[in-house]
C-alpha cells in the first residue's frame, strides 16, 4: 500500500521537460522520467484507500494499487510483472496515455493524484533497460491460423496475446512501417518510434508475422488516408487462408471542414501533414512535405491531434501558429466533488501549448479565403450555446491570417469501402458493428471476421485501443478453441 503516511508526507512531483528552446530544434522525446528515487517517493502516496477508483477509471484495468507499493519497496521486477499483466504496451501509455486512471485517484478528490502514469513509465523504461522484457513463446502451437488487419495499438495487442496462445499470427499493414497512429499519427517528439521498433522485434520472436504494404480489401479512388500499399489481398484470400480474421484497421476518415475555400492550397487534414513528418524523421524521403516553415498556421480543432499539429509546426519553425476550438474556453479547475471519479472537462494545456501557440475558443470558420488558388485568410465568427444550440455572436465576424490551415477536427469513421469489401455491418455512426459483451463480443455479422479498436469504438485513446486488442484476442481465441485462458 505504499507508505502509510506517505500521501501527508510527499507532494506529486511532475515529470520534467527539456527546456522549449531546446526540444524546438529536434524531434525526440523531451519528457525527463522520474528516476527510482522520486518513482519510490510517488507510490509512497498511494494510501490503500480500498476501493481503488484508479484500477475502473484505467481501461487496461492496470493493477495501479499494487505496483505503487512494489515500487515503493523497491521490488522493481515484481512491478514490471504486476504491469504487464494488464497491459502488452505499458511504454506506450507511460508516454502518450491522459491518464483517466489519475483523474479516479482517491486522492485525487482533495488533493493532487498519484503520478500514476509517471510511475508507469519509469517501471517500463527500467525493464527495458534491465534486459527484463522478454519474448514468452507458446510453449504448445494449436496450429490455428489468425490475420490481424492493421498494426495500431488494437492489432498490436490482439496479435501479441494471439501467439502467446499459440495460434500462428500475420499482421496485415498497408503502409510501409507497423505501428498505425503511434507510428504515424503521433509524432516522435511524444514517442520515439524505437519504442515500437523493440516491441516488433520482441514479437517476431514469439512467431508474430509481419506482412507491411499490403492493403486488405479497397480504399475509394480519392481517398486520402496513408497508404503505401504495394499490394492488395481480398477479403475471400484472407477467410480462405485464414481461420479467423480480426479487423483492427482503426478509424482513418477524416471530419472536413464544409465551407467555400476548402479547395485552396494550403489546406490539408492533419493526417496529411503529420505522417509526412513522421516518415521523414523514420529518414524516408517525402515529395512535397507539407511544411509549415515561415508560415502563418491556423489549426482547427482543440484536441490531441491539433495539438501534435502545433508542435510539429513550431519544430518546422511557423511564423505563428494558432489553434480555433469551436466550444468555449472550459474551466482551469474542475470542481472535483462534482467530476471525480470521471473523467472532467477542463482546460487542458499540453507541452506543444507551452511551446507557443495563440488558442481561440468558442470560434466557428465561416470562409476560407484565397489567392491565385492559395490560402491567404480564414473568416470567423464567434459562437455561443443557447438551449444546447450554437448560435453565431451577431458582430462578431473577424479575419484571421492563414498560409498553412490544417483541419483537425477528429474522425468520422472507418473507411467504409474496407468494410465494405469483408460485408461487415456498421452501426449508426458508421464503425464497425459488434457488442464486447463475454458470448459473441467482438464478432462480426461475418463468420469468422472480428473487429476491435477505434474501427469498432470509434474515435478513442491507445489505452483503450489495447483493451479492445486485448479482450479480442480472448474471443477470437475461444472461438478457435472452444475455451480460452486469455484475461478477460
Ligand atoms: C495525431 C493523433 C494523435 C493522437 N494522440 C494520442 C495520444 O496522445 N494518446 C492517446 O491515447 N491516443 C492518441 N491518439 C489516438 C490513438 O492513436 C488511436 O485511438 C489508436 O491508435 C487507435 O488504435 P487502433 O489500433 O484501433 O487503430 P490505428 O492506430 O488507427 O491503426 C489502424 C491501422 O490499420 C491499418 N489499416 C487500415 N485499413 C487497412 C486495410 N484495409 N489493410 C491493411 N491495413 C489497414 C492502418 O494503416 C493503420 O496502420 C491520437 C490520434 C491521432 C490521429
Ligand atoms: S494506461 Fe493510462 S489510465 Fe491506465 S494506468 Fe497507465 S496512464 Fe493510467
Amino acid at each position: 500500500m505504499g507508505k502509510v503516511t506517505g500521501f501527508l508526507e510527499h507532494e506529486r512531483l511532475e515529470e520534467g521537460y527539456e527546456p522549449v528552446e531546446l526540444r524546438l530544434k529536434n524531434w525526440g522525446e523531451f519528457v525527463i522520467g522520474l528516476n527510482q528515487e522520486q518513482a519510490k517517493v510517488q507510490g509512497a502516496r498511494c494510501m490503500d484507500c480500498g476501493t481503488p477508483f484508479c484500477n475502473s477509471g484505467c481501461p487496461v484495468n492496470n493493477i495501479i494499487p499494487d505496483f505503487n507499493d512494489l515500487v515503493y519497496r523497491g521490488d522493481w521486477r515484481a512491478a514490471l510483472d504486476t504491469l504487464h499483466q494488464t497491459n502488452n504496451f505499458p511504454e506506450f501509455t507511460g508516454r502518450v496515455c491522459p491518464a483517466p486512471c489519475e483523474a479516479a485517484c482517491t486522492l485525487n478528490v482533495n488533493d493532487d493524484p498519484v503520478g500514476i502514469k509517471s510511475i508507469e513509465h519509469a517501471i517500463i523504461d527500467r525493464g527495458w533497460a534491465e534486459g527484463w522484457v522478454a519474448p514468452q513463446p507458446a510453449a504448445v502451437q494449436t496450429g490455428r491460423k489468425v490475420a490481424v488487419v492493421g498494426s495500431g495499438p488494437a492489432g498490436l495487442a490482439a496479435a501479441q496475446q494471439l501467439a502467446r496462445a499459440g495460434h500462428a499470427v500475420t499482421v496485415f499493414e498497408k503502409n510501409s512501417r507497423i505501428g498505425g497512429l503511434l507510428r504515424y499519427g503521433i509524432p516522435d517528439f511524444k514517442m520515439e518510434k524505437s519504442h515500437i521498433d523493440r516491441r516488433i522485434e520482441q514479437m517476431q520472436a514469439e512467431g508474430v508475422v509481419f506482412r507491411t504494404g499490403v492493403l486488405v480489401g479497397a480504399l475509394p479512388a480519392e481517398s486520402k488516408v496513408t497508404n503505401d500499399a504495394k499490394e492488395t489481398i481480398s477479403p475471400e484470400q484472407l477467410k480462405a487462408e485464414f481461420d479467423a480474421v480480426l479487423l483492427t484497421g482503426g478509424s482513418e476518415t477524416s471530419r472536413d471542414l464544409p465551407v467555400p475555400g476548402r479547395e485552396l492550397d494550403g489546406v490539408h487534414y492533419a493526417m496529411e501533414f503529420l505522417p509526412q513528418q513522421n516518415k521523414v524523421v523514420a529518414g524516408d524521403k517525402v515529395k512535397g512535405q507539407i511544411k509549415a516553415t515561415g508560415k502563418h498556421v491556423i489549426v482547427i480543432g482543440g484536441g490531441d491531434t491539433g495539438s501534435d499539429c502545433v508542435g510539429t509546426s513550431n519544430r518546422h519553425g511557423a511564423a505563428s501558429v494558432t489553434q480555433f476550438e469551436l466550444m468555449p474556453r472550459p474551466p482551469v479547475e474542475e470542481n472535483r466533488p462534482m467530476t471525480w471519479p470521471y473523467w472532467p472537462i477542463k482546460l487542458r494545456t499540453s507541452s506543444s501549448h507551452d511551446e507557443g501557440c495563440g488558442r481561440e475558443f468558442a470560434i466557428s470558420t465561416k470562409e476560407i479565403v484565397g489567392a491565385k488558388g492559395r490560402v491567404t485568410a480564414l473568416k470567423t465568427v464567434r459562437v455561443q450555446w443557447q438551449d444546447g444550440k450554437m448560435v453565431e455572436v451577431p458582430g462578431s465576424e473577424q479575419e484571421y491570417k492563414a498560409d498553412l490551415v490544417l483541419l483537425a477536427m477528429g474522425f468520422v469513421a472507418p473507411v467504409a469501402t474496407v468494410l465494405e469489401a469483408f460485408g461487415v455491418a456498421r452501426d449508426a455512426r458508421g464503425n464497425a458493428k459488434a457488442t464486447t459483451e463475454a458470448q459473441g463480443g467482438y464478432r462480426s455479422n461475418v463468420d469468422k471476421v472480428f473487429v476491435a479498436g477505434d474501427m469498432r469504438r470509434g474515435q478513442s485513446l491507445v489505452v483503450w485501443a489495447i483493451r479492445e486488442g486485448r479482450q479480442a484476442a480472448r474471443a477470437v481465441d475461444e472461438y478457435l478453441m472452444g475455451h480460452s485462458a486469455l484475461p478477460r
